[in-house]
C-alpha cells in the first residue's frame, strides 16, 4: 500500500518524528492484529465486504475517541483491506480551499483520504468537502465580483476517514455526510496486556508476566501510552544491563516518569489537586481550570479529562468540573464536607 503524508508543522520536529516511527513499527496492519474494539472490527469488516461485492469504494468513515486508542490505525488497516493508496493529512494542516482541492485532485478511485482533528478544518475549507463527499464533486469559483462563475470538477471516488477527538465540535452538515460513525473505548487491562506483549515480541525484548502486568494497569487504558511506556521501561532495564525486564525495572522507571498506580502522571494529580485545594472541589469552569495549570483548555478537555472520567475521579457537570471522592481518597486527601446522603437516596 502506498502511503502520502501531507506535512503538518505538528510533523516537522525531529523527536516527534523518532516517536512515529516508533509508532509505525509497532502498528497493528490487519484487523487481526489490532485488539479489541470488537463491535467496530465487525461492523467495519461487513460494510468493507459489501463494499468490496458491490465493486464500490467504502462509505465515508468517522471516528472518534481520546488520542492513542488506534483511529489512524484503523484507517491504515482499512486501506490494506479495501486496496487503496492512504493519504493523511490533518485538520490543521489544510489551511486553504485550495489544499484540499490539490489533495482531492490527487486521489484515484478507491482511495482514502485520512483527515486526523477534522474538527480543526476551517469553515471554509469544510464547505468544500461537502460536495466532495457527497457527490465526488469539487465546486469552485472562478474569477471575482460579479463576473464570478462556478465550476464543477469530477473527483475520482474515494474514502474519507475523518478522526476526531472532540465529536460535540463536529458541525452537523459534516457529521451527516459520513456513512458510519464508530467511538472507540478504552481499552481494558486484558487488551492492553496483549497489546504490551504482541509489542515486546516486535521489539525482541523479553518482560516478565508481572512487568506486563504492571504497565497494563499504568497505562491509561491506551494502547499508544502502553507502547510508550515500554519503550522507557525497556531503556531502564537496558541501562541496568538486565536481559530481562523484571517488575522491579518497571516499577522504577514508572516512578522516574512520575507514574502512579493508577497510570496518573505529574498534569493528571496538579488537575485534581487544583480543584480540590483552589476551588473546595469544584465545580469549576474548564477556561478558570486551564488558567490555574497553564495549560490549553482543549489539552485539558481532550487528553487529560477523559481518563479520569473513566476512572471516575473528575465529573463534568453543567456548572464546571468537580473531584469526586475516589479522586480524595486516591491524592490521600480528606474531603472536608463530603456530600451527606440524601433523605431520599435508595439506601433511607
Ligand atoms: P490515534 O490515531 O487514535 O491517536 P493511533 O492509531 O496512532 O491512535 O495508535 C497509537 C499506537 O497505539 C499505534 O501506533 C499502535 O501501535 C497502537 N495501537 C492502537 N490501537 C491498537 C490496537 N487496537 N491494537 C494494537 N495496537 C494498537
Amino acid at each position: 500500500m502506498t502511503i502520502f503524508r501531507t506535512t503538518s508543522p505538528l510533523h516537522a520536529d525531529e523527536k516527534i518524528e523518532k516517536e512515529e516511527l516508533f509508532e509505525i513499527t509497532l502498528r497493528p496492519k490487519t484487523f487481526e492484529e489490532y485488539v479489541g474494539q470488537k463491535q467496530i472490527k465487525k461492523n467495519l469488516g461487513v460494510y468493507i465486504a459489501g463494499a468490496k461485492k458491490r465493486g464500490e469504494v467504502l462509505e465515508h468513515v468517522l471516528l472518534y475517541g481520546p488520542p492513542g486508542l488506534g483511529k489512524t490505525t484503523l484507517a491504515h488497516i482499512i486501506a490494506v483491506a479495501m486496496g487503496g493508496s492512504l493519504h493523511i493529512t490533518s485538520g490543521p494542516a489544510i489551511e486553504k480551499p485550495g489544499d484540499l482541492a490539490a489533495l482531492l485532485t490527487n486521489l484515484r478511485e478507491g482511495d482514502i483520504l485520512f483527515i486526523d482533528e477534522i474538527h480543526r478544518l476551517k469553515t471554509i475549507v469544510e464547505e468544500i468537502l461537502y460536495s466532495a463527499m457527497e457527490d465526488f464533486a469539487l465546486d469552485l469559483m472562478v474569477g471575482n465580483g460579479p463576473g464570478a462563475k462556478s465550476m464543477r470538477l469530477k473527483l475520482a471516488p474515494f474514502t474519507l476517514i475523518g478522526a476526531t477527538t472532540k465529536m460535540g465540535s463536529l458541525t452537523s452538515p459534516l457529521r451527516d455526510r459520513f456513512g458510519s460513525i464508530h467511538k472507540l473505548e478504552f481499552y481494558s487491562p486484558e487488551e492492553i496486556e496483549l497489546i504490551l506483549k504482541r509489542s515486546s515480541s516486535i521489539l525482541k525484548c523479553s518482560i516478565s508476566p508481572e512487568a506486563i502486568t504492571l504497565l497494563s494497569r499504568s497505562s491509561r487504558s491506551t494502547p499508544r501510552v502502553a507502547n510508550r511506556l515500554l519503550k522507557r521501561v525497556r531503556d531502564f532495564a537496558d541501562m541496568e544491563g538486565d536481559h530481562e525486564i523484571s517488575v522491579k525495572n518497571a516499577a522504577d522507571a514508572l516512578r522516574h516518569l512520575g507514574v502512579d498506580s493508577a497510570g496518573l502522571d505529574e498534569t493528571d494529580r496538579a488537575l485534581l489537586r487544583v480543584i480540590i485545594e483552589k476551588f473546595s472541589g469544584g465545580p469549576v469552569g474548564l477556561s478558570t481550570l486551564g488558567a490555574a495549570l497553564a495549560e490549553e483548555k482543549e489539552t485539558i478537555e481532550e487528553i487529560y479529562e477523559p481518563y479520569l472520567i473513566q476512572l471516575g475521579f473528575l465529573q463534568r457537570t453543567p456548572k464546571g468540573r468537580t473531584a469526586t471522592p475516589h479522586a480524595y481518597a486516591h491524592l490521600g486527601i480528606i474531603e472536608k464536607n463530603p456530600p451527606r446522603p440524601s433523605l431520599f437516596s435508595k439506601e433511607s
